[in-house]
């Protein structure tokens, strides 16, 4: 074997499950059964080396796509560099540095991603999440199993170290360590150390709690070789009375990652996270809403354009990945945040305004250092130099005149006079240095004092020992220069303060969201009262989304309190526009935003709950109807009085008797135990002579056989489902709807038999 296999092996075997890029001169190497499994993620080309061990390999510089690549398929992946200059001859010593899974992603730009630690505490579990490049902790506790995975999937967690117990979930790669992998007293001496403080009871509310967050931030320190998470947050409280929790399928229901699309008008990086926390995490208590709209108002003038994403520059800082182009960056951003000019008297602007102002200053004379003394075109490494101006440091200044083109300029127009060559060239490049370079037909006219370097097709290069010493002044002022320019750098990095960066970043993201709440105000929207009441009053109301996608929009009006409404109308009338166009002015009034509606009063709610559609989870190995059922058994549990429930269909995954009868029971408990604002939507036409509910319909008409959609949403129960005509307008053939017409008619004939009607419905409870 091989020293370099033997080297290879060796590295493999640190690197266990992960696949190892092995760097190999400009590439990153993939080996045996690494080789096989990059090939066909990365599709790229499986060779040999001498013939028996598979190998694949990728440049270096291409490396950031390909290693998001592997991550996106669940892999880790273990960098192996170099940790010398090659010399010939010799191995090079070549080390892990960091290890990235899916969950552990430092250089990324785009998605979060985090990573989860799990404990068992007694019959639930304690959990963290940690983002590794923000920072940002997560915990929860008393968690079943059932909510954990909910957890797990609301925050698309993609990496999950479990501790002493192992779990299976699709699509995540589980880790399951030893119960013992951190023991109760290292979590809290880690976590003290990491925030300086004596006792950890005021951030962590349990034991299990501490053990997670100390779990995955070990296992960080682990694969990034760190000794401390400079930018670790502290830890934020999932199940927060602050703000409400959306279910999966409330988010899915209401399509936010949409409404996500149209209300983000941030500027920065920062800001898209917080405005998509919030709308993910609405608040609860209208006091807070009604501040969170006063700071709206006051950011109408405010813009955050051009700065960077301060965040996660902590994070690269926190694990030394800062590149020159980031403190460029930071450089103006910090020039930005000083033009920024916020005025208003709500609470939310003086707190944020009080912080940004306080942390600039902590931050001023760095960023002016920088923009003084560091180039625009900034390289991505600090290794190479080409980072600062001569200004940044008396020997540089000297270095860079050392290496003044003009000298080489001189000596090329010497030459030119002394051999009467015309075309002579002065030129460099990384392998052959510096060298004279002449054409073929002027080879006759050189000096004897010429010494050949190298042949090319159309000339030959020569060095002559002018040129030779030239060469020797340059090349040293050159790597004096690089060597001089990553102290400079390093030095630098130890002056950006990691701790005003994150508040900064912390305010900029609130201020960036709250600004782009305030565009809404352009489309006409307007800000909604929102008190403690159960009343519910939108008046032309529009839907958000199918708003920009009509040519006209029919606005809706609804005025209730603790009111139940059936809503009946032909399919494609415009229930589930209407009933989802409640639930998102509902869910925007609650994250401060404008709305879209004439003006809108209601109470905060303190829940959402929504049913709509068939939605397959075949992949959770459930049917449709029993996903329909469980979703709705959940809002039967858990809807309180102040819930908003939108239930759009129920029951239709069965015959028709067994589907009408759990509807008709259902509506009859919501209407008598829980008394929530609810739509609920449906085609059985017998609920609609229920006691206690609100009948409305969407309007509907059959003009000569052909039917119109006005979409207007009317008083009483619809008369007719015109799903004939429905039928008709969807394409079925001519005469399967002429012979549906014939069959409706003898069946209308018969009075259909009921097993169920209003006067029994008091005995069912
Ligand atoms: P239903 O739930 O009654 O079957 P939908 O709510 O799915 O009907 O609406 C069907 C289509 O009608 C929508 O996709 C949209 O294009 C259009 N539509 C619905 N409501 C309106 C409205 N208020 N104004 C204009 N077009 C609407």
């Amino acid at each position: 074997m091989s020293p370099l296999r033997v080297q290879y092996l060796e590295l493999k075997a640190q690197a266990k499950d992960a696949i190892l890029l092995f760097r190999l001169g400009d590439f990153y190497e993939f080996f045996d059964q690494d080789a096989i499994d990059a090939s066909q993620i990365l599709g790229i080309t499986l060779t040999s080396r001498d013939k028996t061990i598979p190998m694949a390999g990728i440049p270096h510089n291409h490396a950031q796509a390909q290693i998001q690549k592997l991550l996106f398929a669940g892999r880790k992946v273990a960098i192996c560099e170099q940790m010398e200059l090659p010399q010939k001859g010799a191995l090079v010593r070549r080390e892990i540095v960091r290890i990235l899974t899916p969950g552990i992603q430092i250089d990324h730009e785009h998605d979060q991603a985090y990573l989860g630690a799990i404990i068992q505490e007694g019959e639930h579990h304690a959990l963290a999440f940690l983002e590794t490049s923000t920072g940002e902790l997560l915990i929860d506790h008393g968690l079943s199993l059932e909510r954990l995975c909910e957890r797990i999937r609301q925050y698309a967690i993609k990496h999950v170290l479990t501790l002493g117990f192992t779990l299976k979930l699709p699509n995540i790669l589980n880790e399951t360590l030893p119960i013992n992998y951190i023991t109760k007293n290292r979590a809290q001496e880690l976590l003290c150390e990491h925030y300086d403080i004596g006792v950890l009871d005021a951030l962590f509310p349990r034991p299990g709690c501490i053990i997670a967050s100390a779990a995955a931030v070990l296992m960080v320190l682990r694969t990034q070789r760190l000794d401390r998470l400079t930018h670790l947050h502290r830890p934020s409280l999932l199940k927060s009375s602050a703000t409400i929790d959306l279910r999966e399928e409330t988010i899915e229901h209401l399509d936010l990652p949409h409404l996500f699309k149209l209300i983000n008008k941030t500027e920065t990086a920062l800001g898209a996270r917080r405005l998509k926390y919030w709308l993910y995490h609405p608040f609860r208590q209208s006091a807070k809403i009604h501040e969170q709209q006063e700071a709206v108002k006051d950011c109408v003038a405010v813009t955050c354009t051009g700065i960077m994403d301060l965040e996660r520059l902590a994070g690269k800082l926190a694990a030394k990945l800062t590149t020159p182009r980031d403190t460029y960056a930071l450089g103006q951003s910090l020039l930005q945040i000083e033009a920024l000019k916020l005025t208003g008297s709500s609470a939310a602007i003086q707190r944020l305004s009080q912080t940004i102002c306080d942390a600039y200053q902590q931050l001023r004379d760095v960023g002016a250092w920088i923009r003084m003394h560091q180039k625009a075109d900034a390289p991505t490494t600090h290794r190479d130099g080409g980072i600062f101006q001569g200004s940044a440091h008396p020997d540089l200044s000297e270095l860079l005149r050392a290496q003044d083109t003009q000298a080489l300029l001189q000596l090329e127009e010497q030459e030119i006079k002394n051999t009467g060559i015309p075309t002579l060239k002065v030129r460099s490049n990384r392998i052959y240095g510096y060298y004279i370079e002449i054409t073929k037909s002027q080879l006759k006219n050189i000096p004897t004092h010429y010494e050949r370097k190298q042949t090319l097709s159309n000339g030959e290069r020569f060095t002559t020992p002018e040129l030779k010493a030239l060469e020797r002044i340059l090349l040293t002022a050159e790597a004096r220069q690089r060597e001089l320019e990553y102290v400079l750098f390093e030095e630098l990095l130890m002056k950006i303060a990691i701790n005003p960066l994150m508040q900064l970043a912390d305010a900029l993201s609130e201020l960036d969201a709250l600004s782009a709440l305030s565009r809404m105000l352009e489309r006409n929207w307007v800000f909604p009262t929102i008190d403690t009441s159960t009343d519910l009053i939108i008046d032309q109301g529009r839907h958000p989304l199918v708003e920009q996608s009509q040519q006209s929009f029919t606005p809706n009006s609804i005025q209730c309190a603790s009111t139940t409404f059936l809503i009946t109308g032909p399919n494609m009338g415009g229930k589930s526009t209407f009933m989802r166009q409640i639930g998102l002015i509902v869910l925007l009034g609650h994250i401060g935003s404008p709305v879209p509606a004439r003006s809108a009063h209601f109470g905060a709610v303190s829940s959402f709950h929504t049913r709509i559609g068939a939605q397959d989870a075949l992949e959770r190995g459930q049917s449709t109807f029993m996903v329909e059922m469980t979703e709705l058994a959940r809002i039967l549990h858990e809807a309180d009085e102040h819930s908003l429930i939108i239930i759009d269909e129920i029951g239709r995954g069965t015959s028709t008797y067994d589907g009408l009868s759990v509807a008709w029971a259902s509506l009859e408990w919501l209407v008598s135990h829980i008394r929530a604002r609810t739509l609920f939507a449906t085609h059985y036409h017998e609920l609609t002579s229920l006691p206690g509910i609100i009948n409305v319909h969407m309007h509907a008409l059959d003009i000569d056989g052909k039917l119109k959609f006005s979409y207007k949403l009317e008083p009483g129960p619809a008369l007719q489902s015109f799903g004939i005509q429905v039928a008709d307008l969807a394409g079925l053939p001519k005469p399967v709807i002429n012979r549906a017409w014939q069959i409706l008619g003898r069946l209308d004939k018969k009075p259909r038999k009921c097993i169920l009607s209003t006067d029994t419905q008091l005995s069912l409870f």
